[in-house]
């Protein structure tokens, strides 16, 4: 490849998105800068002294090219991920996801960085305003080391950035079983809410089971805020047998329908969006792990086969207001030397922290060579998180990949009742064309 006349770049924070943004830049013959403030300061979220860090769960998600997750990852491999090529390399069993022996894999990023030629490390640097004179990639975590934290909403040029302790776990509208499940307001006022009843016996089991099922265990850092203005639904719930009946679960002016009588207990889910593709289980913040709340929620009988695109989480997670100032390539509108990725762009989770990485790499890449302005297409999974981040959004809060956020277009002209797994594949065929043709047309390596 011909020689290309670059600036100066500087990626600040080597956690995964900005491990495989400098790790891809690098390879296309391109020299970057990596700052991070290890191994001297860290978070206290991350303990190692190694790069890439895998703060807690070990899981990559599933890995099915038919799952949303699984979509992203078979993107990402056309795209020769590097972060992903090596979580492949160090996997451990876990049925149908990809998860990784989590110090194997940090040790071979960093390795992949230390014997880089292109990567010219600054560890020990606690950065807390872009450089001069080059193009900034600020890829440092939901937990940005204490200095530039006050800085971040001066570099954005707004109050923007915000910062969540709780939020309750989201499911896919279609995976709702609409047999056991009815819309209404309480006392008739509105139509908004989709009710969830409950009986007795069914309600004593849920309340049962999520006194019994396992929690995260809360940092020092995250427990100060984390209780004052949220309570997790299972605290609620120990705090007496009907307190979740007379609190979120209240089933009053809620009558079922079909028997014209309240039930015992409703579970309410609220629309996350205009398009009505996703619902959120109101009053449902919760600390519980991720597959307790797979296993519990699904005790709710309407939410028996429910897909759960988002858990609760509840955990410090600064994050960018990202639609008021990113472009779709995660730049600033109003300066275009400055790139966020990973977490804090409004991303979420580690492989779409990865995939932002590459993206913006791609865009860097691209405005180095001069290239006509690219798009991915919102029909691929990477391109509908570009559009999800950039998209104007009055309740913005960072998405994980789903099919909730992609272009449906390929059901449209086509017979009604298409399984879930035809629409998967349809999906599928598509992103792997369009990425392999932005790949060429890019020349990207
Ligand atoms: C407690 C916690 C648990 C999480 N659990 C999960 C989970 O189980 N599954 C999941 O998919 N996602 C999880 N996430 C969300 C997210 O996927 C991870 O945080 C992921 O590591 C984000 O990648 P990143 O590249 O944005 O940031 P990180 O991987 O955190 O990397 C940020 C890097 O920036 C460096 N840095 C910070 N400030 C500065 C500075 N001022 N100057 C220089 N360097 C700096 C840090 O040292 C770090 O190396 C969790 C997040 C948190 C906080």
């Amino acid at each position: 490849m011909a020689k290309l006349c670059q600036p100066r770049i500087c990626i600040i924070g080597a956690g995964l998105a900005g491990s495989e943004c400098a790790l891809a830049l690098a390879r296309q013959g391109i020299k970057v800068e990596l700052f991070d403030t290890k191994p001297n300061i860290m978070s206290s979220a991350h303990h190692s002294s190694n790069f890439a860090e895998i703060v807690c769960s070990n899981s990559f998600k599933n890995n099915s090219p038919l799952s949303a997750s699984g979509l992203l990852k078979s993107e990402l491999t056309i795209l020769n991920c590097e972060l992903l090529k090596i979580a492949n390399e160090c996997s451990v069993p876990a049925g149908g996801a990809l998860a990784v022996d989590r110090n194997l894999f940090s040790e071979i990023v960093t390795n992949k960085i230390l014997n880089n030629k292109n990567i010219i490390l600054h560890s020990n640097c606690n950065i807390i305003k872009p450089f001069k004179n080059a193009i900034n990639v600020f890829s440092v975590g939901p937990l940005p080391y204490v200095g530039l934290e006050s800085k971040l909403n001066e570099i954005l040029g707004k109050n923007v950035l915000k910062f969540y302790d709780a939020s309750a776990p989201i499911v896919l509208a279609d995976s709702v079983d609409m047999n056991k499940a009815y819309w209404g307001g309480r006392y008739g006022k509105d139509l908004d809410y989709l009710n969830c009843p409950m009986t007795k016996e069914q309600y004593e089991v849920f309340v049962d089971e999520l006194l019994k099922a396992e929690k995260v265990i809360l940092k020092d850092f995250e427990k100060q805020d984390v209780f004052d203005g949220c309570m997790p639904i299972e605290v609620l719930a120990g705090r007496g047998k009907d307190s979740l009946r007379f609190g979120p679960l209240k089933p009053k002016g809620l009558p079922d329908p079909n028997s014209g009588r309240e039930p015992f207990a409703v579970v309410q889910l609220r629309k996350e969006n205009l398009e009505a593709d996703s619902y959120g289980l109101v009053g449902f913040q919760t600390n519980l792990k991720f597959g307790e709340q797979k296993r519990v929620f699904s005790l709710i009988p309407a939410l028996k086969n429910a897909e759960f695109i988002k858990y609760g989480v509840m955990h410090r997670n600064t994050f960018i207001d990202a639609p008021q100032v990113f472009d779709k390539y995660f730049k600033l509108k109003q300066n275009k030397d400055i790139y966020f990725a990973g977490q804090i762009s409004g991303v979420e989770g580690y492989v779409e922290s990865i995939a932002s990485g590459l993206i913006v790499a791609m865009e860097i890449f691209n405005r180095i060579k001069g290239g006509q302005n690219f798009q991915f297409d919102c029909k691929t999974m990477i391109g509908s998180l570009c559009e999800y981040v950039h998209s104007p959004n009055s309740k913005f809060m960072p998405m994980n990949a789903n099919y909730g956020i992609m272009c449906d277009i390929h059901t449209q002209n086509m017979p009604k009742k298409l399984t879930k797994e035809t629409k998967a594949k349809l999906r599928y065929d598509e992103s792997q064309m369009i990425i392999n043709k932005l790949k060429e047309d890019l020349k990207w390596r």
